[in-house]
């Protein structure tokens, strides 16, 4: 497949999203059915999702079309930027060459919207009045906000209550775009009720507001439920970002020997990664890629390769993932965001393929990287972004000490500018290491569902 196809001189912005299950030597594991233990077929998702996604969820097919509807939309921002961080590379004094792929300038501030646009089209499409959705430090909810103001649709955002009292700029972004926000969890679910009964201070998760908004979506026939990442369609929309990074290496004359992402659900890290695994998958180029998350929500690292639910009250089917079980609440003190006690099921089993490698780095370590890109490329990245940008210093140190070059691209997900109470923290010396204690993941996964 060349590369250079998606970029005639009027068109650098992908036709096709990229289905990596096509290239890959073994798909991945079913997602099973809690009652049955069985495969789950498309009527079991039709209450959450539209048909036009669930087929894209399954599908073997290389190239899935983006909508025209949705392509005249990525127009306004995209293809992105790649840039060389040479005053990155001249502070660091390395020979390697850093490149970056910039997903903040989507008028949300991250690649979510990449996503979030192709889901409330489809939705519409399919005669959805509304969406549900769940948003931790609020980048998901703020792009589903937009997507469904794009193409007409309600937009309803459980937002984790520790997020919603931190952020109340987050909020106000989703309120301008004309969504309804709710704390989680909260009294209008079942799934919020039995939480704040057992704990009325809770300051909810991403698996209780999943709960919450799969459960509003189920109850309610003209509203679907839309998920920011994780799902295999989810990483599928995101490779626009791959496909773009992989011709404007070309035009830059220079190809990655590593690729780098942060990984909360996966998405970002895989829609930089996909294109150029798959260039590996065929045998047409060998790139070492790099998924990092935190050392508070080590999933890839730490976690279990099991199946496991999506959200804490157990409405979601069973997925096969390295999780840390989901009953997991990350630590308050814990700025960095990548709070998901799962990993995408693609990702997972690419790194049991031993396709990728993972790392997880501490938020100190990750806050100074992200302090000392800014003072040399002058974004300020999303604290999630932070930890790709750790690791593409660590790995540009790297070749220093080995007297080496390499060529290290990573993705710089969003900026910061909604995050900049997490700076003042780091700036104040209030933020400090917490590394997810093994008892608490042994207790964890103690709970975890049992599977034939
Ligand atoms: C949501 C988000 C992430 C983490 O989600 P993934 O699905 O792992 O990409 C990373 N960076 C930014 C800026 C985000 O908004």
């Amino acid at each position: 497949m060349s590369t250079v196809k998606y970029l005639l001189p009027e068109d650098r912005i992908p036709r096709f999203w990229y289905n990596i299950v096509a290239d890959l030597p073994a798909p991945p594991p079913p997602v099973l059915h809690p009652a049955t233990g069985q495969p789950v077929g498309p009527d079991d998702l039709a209450p959450l999702f539209p048909m036009a996604l669930i087929m894209q969820e399954v599908t073997q097919e290389r190239e899935v079309e983006v909508p025209a509807e949705v392509w005249e939309v990525y127009r306004q921002w995209r293809p992105t930027p790649l840039f060389r961080a040479r005053r990155l590379e001249k502070a660091l004094d390395t020979p390697a060459r850093i490149y970056y792929k910039y997903e903040g300038v989507s008028p949300v501030g991250s690649h979510k919207l990449n996503t979030a646009l192709p889901q409330a089209y489809y939705n519409k499409l399919e005669g959805k009045k509304g969406l549900t959705t769940e948003t931790g430090a609020g980048q998901w909810g703020s792009a589903l906000s937009l997507a469904c103001a794009i193409y007409g649709l309600e937009c309803k955002v459980f937002m984790v209550r520790v997020s919603y009292n931190q952020k109340p700029y987050r909020r106000a972004l989703m309120e301008t775009y004309g969504a309804t926000v709710i704390p989680s969890p909260s009294t209008e679910t079942e799934s919020g009720r039995a939480i704040l009964e057992k704990n009325p201070d809770s300051t909810g998760s991403l698996g209780i507001a999943i709960s919450e908004a799969v459960e509003a979506a189920v109850k309610n026939p003209e509203v679907n439920y839309s998920l920011g990442s994780v799902l295999n369609h989810v990483l599928l929309h995101q490779t626009v970002i791959g496909q773009e990074a992989l011709a404007q290496m070309e035009l830059a004359d220079d190809y990655p020997d590593v690729v780098i992402g942060c990984a909360g659900g996966g998405s970002n890290f895989a829609g930089l990664a996909f294109p150029f695994i798959g260039r590996k998958l065929r045998g047409e180029a060998d790139t070492r890629v790099i998924a990092v998350e935190p050392e508070a929500c080590p999933s890839l690292t730490r976690g279990k390769y099991t199946y496991d639910f999506g959200d804490t009250a157990h409405l979601t089917p069973l997925v096969k993932m390295h999780t840390l079980g989901s009953t997991f609440v990350p630590a308050g003190i814990h700025a960095g965001g990548l709070r998901y006690h799962g990993m995408a099921p693609l990702v997972s089993h690419l790194l049991e393929l031993g396709q990728i490698e993972a790392q997880a780095i501490h938020q100190l370590d990750t806050f100074a990287a992200g302090v000392q890109f800014a003072r040399a490329e002058g974004i300020v990245p999303a604290p999630e972004s932070n930890h790709a940008v750790a690791a593409a210093i660590r790995e540009a140190l790297r070749c220093k000490e080995e007297g080496v070059s390499r060529t290290i691209l990573f993705n710089l997900s969003g900026h910061g500018h909604f995050d900049m109470q997490a700076y003042l923290d780091y700036h104040a010396g209030k933020l400090q290491n917490y590394e997810y204690p093994a008892e608490e993941i042994a207790m964890a996964l103690a709970g975890l569902p049992s599977v034939g």
